[in-house]
């Protein structure tokens, strides 16, 4: 999955150009305002992600 973060200082939206297969947690640099930013990914998430990629994929 693809996370898109908020950052808390200075409110910029960042895309994580990383694949996302399983839980976890890491930090990011704001691109704004260098700010580091703590990204949560939670089995909801993951869920929410997979679910949404197969409702855009056509049926084989
Ligand atoms: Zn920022």
């Amino acid at each position: 999955m693809r996370a898109v973060v908020t950052c808390e200082a200075c409110g910029f939206r960042q895309e994580v150009a990383r694949e996302i297969p399983q839980p976890t947690s890491f930090h990011i640099i704001c691109h704004r305002c260098e700010q580091s930013l703590r990204v949560s990914v939670t089995p909801a998430d993951i869920r929410t992600a997979e679910a949404m990629l197969r409702t855009r994929s056509p049926i084989a």
